[in-house]
C-alpha cells in the first residue's frame, strides 16, 4: 500500500510502499478513505512529543471501512464505516482504567504516534477504539471529528454548565465545538491570532456571539474559556477574560512556556485544567451529538501524497477549519 512515512526530525514525509498490515485479535483493518491532519502531527514531526515508533505513519483522524476482522471480532462487519481516534490501546488492567480514567493509561497508545495510523491507504484499528460514523457526513467531513471534535467535545465537558464560552484559537476544534455549543444554547466568543479576520468572520457565521482578538478582552466576562491554540501566553490572556469561579481548560497536547502572571487574575476560585485524550464515553457522547443535528464541517483535501503541503498550509495558519488527506 502507499503510505506517507514519518522517518525522523526535521525530514519530510515520504512517500513509501509497505505491506498492508493484517488485523491481530480484537483489531480490523480499515481501508481508509479520508485522514485528518491535526496540529499534534505537526507536534510530532517537530519534535515537541518525543519518541514516537519509527518510523511512522502518522494520523489519528481515520475515516474507512472494514475490510478484515481480526479473531474474535464480532462487533463490526466488512463494509462498515467507523471512525478511529487518537487514542488507540488502553490496558484496562492500570488503576486508571479501573477508575473509569483509561484517558490516563498508563499503557496507552495512540495512534498515528506510537502505533501507525491513516497516512495511508489501510489501517490496523483496536476495535474497542473505532466508532460508527453517524450518516449525512462524507468520509473527509467526519476526519475532523475524531480528534478536533472529539477531544473538543472532552474539552467541552470539562467546561461544566457554563454560558458564556471563550474559544481560544479558531481551528478545526473550534469550529466544531462551537456548533455544538450554540446548538445547546451557549454564547460563544472566538479569539484569532490578531488582526485575522478571515477566522472571526468564519466564527461569526458559525454562530458565535461574539469574534475578536486575542489580545481583546470580551464584551463581557465568559464562565469558561477553552484554549486550542498551543500558545502559553493565552492562559493569562483568558484567565483575565473569565468571571469569578470561572475556568481555563487547555484543549492541546502540547503548549508553549505559560508566562508568570499576577495570583489576582486565578483569585476568586477561577481553574485552570488541562484535559488528555479521550475515553470511549467521550467517543460515544460526541458521536451522539453529530448524529442529533448535522455539524458542518469546513475541510480542504489534499491528495494523500500531498500530505506535506497540507502539513506547511496548516502550520501556516492558512487552513480554515480542517485539512483532510483522501488516500
Ligand atoms: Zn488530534
Ligand atoms: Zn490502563
Amino acid at each position: 500500500m502507499r503510505a506517507m512515512v514519518f522517518e525522523g526530525l526535521g525530514r519530510p514525509l515520504r512517500l513509501k510502499d509497505v505491506p498492508v498490515p493484517r488485523p491481530g485479535p480484537g483489531q480490523i483493518l480499515l481501508e481508509v478513505a479520508a485522514c485528518g491532519i491535526c496540529r499534534t502531527d505537526l507536534h510530532i514531526f517537530d519534535g515537541d512529543l518525543e519518541n514516537p515508533k519509527l518510523p511512522l505513519i502518522p494520523g489519528h483522524e481515520i475515516v474507512g471501512r472494514v475490510v478484515e476482522l481480526g479473531a474474535g471480532v464480532s462487533r463490526y462487519e466488512i463494509g462498515d464505516r467507523v471512525g478511529v481516534p487518537w487514542l488507540g490501546y488502553t490496558c484496562e488492567t492500570c488503576r486508571y482504567c479501573r477508575s473509569g480514567r483509561e484517558n490516563l493509561c498508563e499503557n496507552a497508545r495512540f495512534t498515528g504516534y506510537t502505533i501507525d495510523g491513516g497516512y495511508a491507504e489501510y489501517a490496523l484499528a483496536d476495535v474497542r477504539y473505532a466508532f460508527p460514523i453517524p450518516e449525512g457526513y462524507s468520509d473527509a467531513g467526519a476526519a475532523p471529528l475524531l480528534c478536533a471534535g472529539l477531544i473538543g467535545y472532552r474539552a467541552y465537558r470539562m467546561a461544566g454548565d457554563a454560558e458564556k464560552i471563550g474559544m481560544y484559537g479558531f481551528g478545526a476544534a473550534a469550529h466544531i465545538i462551537a456548533q455544538v455549543a450554540v446548538h445547546q444554547g451557549k454564547k460563544v466568543y472566538a479569539f484569532t491570532r490578531p488582526g485575522d479576520r478571515e477566522k472571526q468572520t468564519f466564527a461569526l457565521s458559525l454562530g458565535a456571539a461574539w469574534a475578536g482578538d486575542s489580545t481583546a478582552l470580551p464584551p463581557e466576562r465568559l464562565d469558561a474559556a477553552i484554549i486550542f491554540a498551543p500558545v502559553g501566553e493565552l492562559v493569562p490572556a483568558a484567565l483575565r477574560a473569565i468571571d469569578k469561579g470561572g475556568i481555563v481548560v487547555c484543549a492541546g497536547i502540547h503548549m508553549s512556556d505559560i508566562p508568570a502572571f499576577p495570583y489576582d487574575i486565578l483569585w476568586e476560585e477561577r481553574r485552570i485544567a488541562s484535559i488528555a485524550n479521550l475515553t470511549r464515553r467521550d467517543g460515544e457522547g460526541f458521536m451522539a451529538i453529530a448524529r442529533e443535528f448535522p455539524i458542518e464541517t469546513h475541510v480542504t483535501e489534499f491528495p494523500l501524497e500531498r500530505a506535506n503541503a497540507a502539513v506547511g498550509q496548516l502550520r501556516a495558519g492558512r487552513i480554515t477549519g480542517a485539512a483532510v488527506l483522501i488516500p
